[in-house]
């Protein structure tokens, strides 16, 4: 094996250990697996560890809320759990403070330039934590912190997540959903936990397109990972010119792991690796790290831990596992042709819509012959929304108040009912009743879909507002995605 021509340092979280929970997948022999395979491959002892640094309140403040701040010490210190698949031990919580340092100092040792790259064995992980709840697994968001940490604290304007495992990191994406300074692209499976991701979710606001997501069927594997990666990742990350990338690494998209349909190989996790260290080599001083997050088959982990660092150290490696022994599938590439068309239109400032007060009402669509949706919203107002049957170029008409609706019946919404489900706070005012079925036309996807949306009332909640707008978000890129180059002024017309 060639020496190493370039230096890494790593973080291992001492005494992981005792955050543990029996017949637990996410368990402490997945940092020692992928700890003995870098030492096997002879890094871990020549390569200097970092030490955690203690996160400053501040900056975790701005990464989780207050509250939940108060509340996870309080579960920690009782072993409860955060929801059913989340659980602490009265360690976890300090050990979450030492994940999130570990991430720091990390990102921190690459960033003032003491190494080129850094692999961070954060446990427990990270990229599932929002900004209010930890959940699948994770505590606090380490990578988040990390990020946050350089911006605030190290000087830096402009960072790229990349998050390579097999779940969507709802999480990191949540704390950057309006910020144009953190640019953050996830690659994958779906449909799978938590069901965020959609190729649609691109950011909001004047920010809109510094999130970019590529949901990936089952089934897909190293081709389509390349051709990602070639086609839309590297493309964006080179219009975006991160100062540095940092990498969600989980090695569950790999063929072997238990949770997940991927297919992709440690050789092909260590190509897409490589691919980001050219950019960064070019660009960024090659200033990349990697910080652990998911995947629970522990062949798997030290083949991709091995297959990963080997990237980041520019040497050869060998793949003990091989490809997966299943052919790759090709559904992938239905997605695909929609990401590039996605990635065409992302990128450009949104400052036409603005937002504005959303009217509510009553409001009935129905879809006539699958091409177009009509319908009369209590103030007497027809609503046409849909690709005129005359000139099936045209896309017609919309009003504020039917946004929510708009957004709901063209892409998600199943995303926005559910939103609205999951309200804790008891909503009164709001009745929501739905009934439909997905029907996908690519490169379209329509929701085919009698949907009554009822808002009575003043309704004052912040989550609520917060589906709103989302839809409000997804409807603009709804508009995007199916008239590429379109503009949508303030008034939510579409100008050409
Ligand atoms: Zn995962």
């Amino acid at each position: 094996m060639k020496q190493p021509q370039e230096s890494i340092v790593f973080y291992y979280p001492h005494g992981h250990q005792s955050h543990a929970e029996a017949g637990h997948p996410e368990r402490p022999e997945r940092v020692e697996a992928l700890r003995q395979a870098l030492q096997q491959a002879g890094w871990w002892d020549v390569h200097p560890q970092v030490q955690p640094v203690q996160p400053p309140l501040d900056l975790l403040q701005s990464v989780h809320q207050k509250r939940y701040l108060e509340l996870l010490p309080e579960v920690s210190r009782r072993g409860q759990r955060l929801d059913m698949d989340t659980y602490t031990t009265p360690n976890s919580w300090q050990l979450a403070l030492n994940a999130a340092g570990g991430a720091i100092a990390t990102a921190d040792a690459i960033w003032r330039g003491q190494a080129r790259r850094g692999f961070a064995l954060c446990r427990p992980p990270g990229h599932h934590a929002t900004p209010g709840r930890g959940m699948g697994f994770c505590l606090l968001n380490n990578i988040a912190i990390a990020a946050e940490y350089l911006i605030q604290l190290g000087g830096a304007k402009r960072l790229a997540i990349v998050d390579y495992d097999l779940h969507h990191g709802n999480g990191t994406q949540e704390i950057f959903w309006r910020r144009g300074d953190v640019f953050y692209i996830s690659t994958h499976q779906s449909p799978l936990y938590p069901g965020s991701g959609d190729l649609d979710e691109i950011g909001a606001g004047d920010e809109e397109g510094a999130t970019a997501n590529f949901p990936l069927p089952p089934g897909t594997g190293d081709q389509g990972f390349h051709e990602l990666l070639e086609g839309c990742i590297l493309p964006l990350i080179d219009r975006f010119q991160p100062e540095m990338i940092l990498v969600s690494f989980g090695f569950d998209p790999h063929w072997r792991d238990p949770l997940g349909h991927l297919q992709l190989s440690a050789k092909g996790y260590g190509e897409l690796i490589a691919g980001l260290v050219r950019w960064a080599d070019q660009n960024c001083q090659g200033r990349l790290a990697l910080f652990l997050e998911g995947g629970y088959d522990l062949e798997a982990a030290a083949a991709c831990g091995q297959a990963v660092t080997a990237a980041m150290l520019g040497v050869e490696w060998h793949d003990p596992l091989g490809p997966s022994p299943r052919p790759e599938g090709s559904s992938w590439q239905i997605n695909f042709r929609r990401a590039r068309q996605i990635c065409k239109s992302s990128g450009i400032p949104a400052q036409h819509h603005k937002r504005k007060g959303l009217a509510m009402s009553t409001v009935v669509l129905r879809w006539i012959e699958g091409k177009m949706m009509s319908g009369t919203d209590s103030n007497g107002h027809s609503i046409v929304i849909g690709r005129s049957p005359e000139q099936p170029e045209t896309f017609v008409g919309v009003k504020p108040s039917d946004l929510l609706l708009l957004a709901a019946a063209s892409c998600s919404a199943y995303d926005v009912i559910e939103i609205l489900q999951k309200q804790r706070e008891p909503l009164q005012d709001l009745k929501v009743l739905c009934s439909g079925e997905q029907l996908s036309t690519p490169p379209y996807t329509f929701t085919h879909i009698h949907l009554h949306y009822i808002v009575r009332g003043n309704v004052k909640s912040e989550r609520l507002e917060k589906a709103i707008r989302l839809s409000e978000d997804k409807y603009c890129s709804v508009i995007s995605t199916l008239r590429p180059g379109v503009a949508i002024t303030s008034d939510y017309e579409i100008k050409e």
